[in-house]
């Protein structure tokens, strides 16, 4: 079966990551037609928008997206092209699996994290304004809904996978009313899960419990912000953010990325690590139903880190980009 995907290869390091990505997808057997789109600074060349409905229309039509890194101006310019697509399309969950791979030295092993972060809302409400010169304000929005929504997949998702625990981080001794009505959305949905262990933690302790035993976290159910820090911390824990992948997901639709960014200063070099970029490619083939060859694809990634002689800097080796997926499609053909 031939799938229909739209592919957005994104700026910075986001070309040569998924340009690898496509190499080992065609070398797995996996067939597909690509819908090639661009949005950002690239796509404002071409559309004059950051986010053409181009782009839009083909991911409503195919319901599944492969995106690289997007750039988003600090402090000044255009909105994040990321935030706007996740809820354009209403890709409440991000759903990011935090994992150790083998060779790849770190602190601990077994880590084995699933990050469940709210994707829609929070304080990337995108709501700012200058109250008087000097005062700025930010909306932090919380909703029922988003909340209830964002418990009901985390808890859904851990029952169907056979996960033990969820952890909900909050700062709700802080933020007692957005914050709070989070934890009561998800102490709701918790009781309906008897058999799922659940806790509370105060984000502040969790980042500590991270760094000093992250073994004791399984799914962690967060917020927008706190879900994003966490996430990359979960990504030092396992050796950079080079190797997480991710996955943005809606009823309707759904958006496959790294945890990454554009990583300016590494672009253009070939150096980039595209393991995050091709394990968002796996989850997005197990999500299409092409389990065995998303499998297979797992396999060749994770023989080429056990083997340790064909990895890219950040994880200690020297191979460029491209002599990595060499390497994985090597193990997938032979
Ligand atoms: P980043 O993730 O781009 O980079 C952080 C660090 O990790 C850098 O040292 C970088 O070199 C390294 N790194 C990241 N990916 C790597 C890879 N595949 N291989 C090897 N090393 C890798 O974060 P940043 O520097 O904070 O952000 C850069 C830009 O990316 C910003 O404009 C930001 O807004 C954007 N961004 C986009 C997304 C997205 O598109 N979803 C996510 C995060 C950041």
């Amino acid at each position: 079966m031939k799938h229909n995907i739209t592919l957005i290869p994104g700026d910075g390091i986001g070309p040569e990551v998924t340009d690898a990505t496509i190499q080992v997808i065609q070398a797995a057997g996996i067939e597909v037609e690509w819908d090639i789109l661009q949005a950002g600074a690239e796509a404002f060349k071409k559309y004059g928008r950051y986010l053409p409905d181009e782009l839009l229309e083909s991911l409503q039509r195919n319901r599944v997206g492969l995106k690289g890194p997007i750039t988003t101006p600090i402090g000044e310019g255009f909105a994040s092209v990321n935030v706007t697509l996740r809820k354009a399309l209403k890709l409440y969950a991000n759903f990011r699996p935090i994992k150790n791979l083998p060779g790849v030295k770190t602190r601990f092993e077994n880590v084995d994290i699933i990050v469940v972060r709210e994707n829609t809302e929070d304080l990337y409400s995108g709501l700012e304004h200058t109250v008087v010169p000097g005062v700025v304000e930010s909306l932090k929005i919380i909703t029922a809904e988003a909340s209830t929504r964002i418990a009901r997949f985390a808890f859904k998702y851990a029952r169907r996978s056979g996960r033990k625990k969820i952890s909900a981080i909050h700062k709700a001794n802080i933020m007692k009313l957005s914050d709070g009505l989070f934890l009561d959305c998800v102490r709701e949905v918790a009781k309906l899960y008897p058999e799922i262990q659940y806790e509370e933690l105060i984000v502040d302790n969790t980042c500590m419990q991270m760094v000093l035993d992250p073994l004791k976290f399984d799914v962690m159910l967060l917020e927008n912000l706190y879900g994003d820090i966490v996430s990359d911390l979960g990504a030092g824990l396992v050796g950079g953010l080079g190797l997480v992948p991710g996955a943005n997901l809606g009823d309707d639709c759904a958006v496959f990325e790294a945890v990454h960014g554009s990583a300016p200063s590494i672009a253009g070099k070939n150096i980039a690590n595209p393991t995050a970029m091709l394990l968002s490619a796996v989850l997005m083939f197990q999500h299409l139903g092409e389990t065995e060859k998303a499998n297979r694809i797992v396999r060749a990634i994770l023989a080429v880190y056990s083997e340790g002689k064909v990895l890219t800097s950040d994880v200690g080796g020297t191979a460029t980009t491209l002599q990595f997926a060499d390497a994985v499609v090597h193990h997938l053909v032979n």
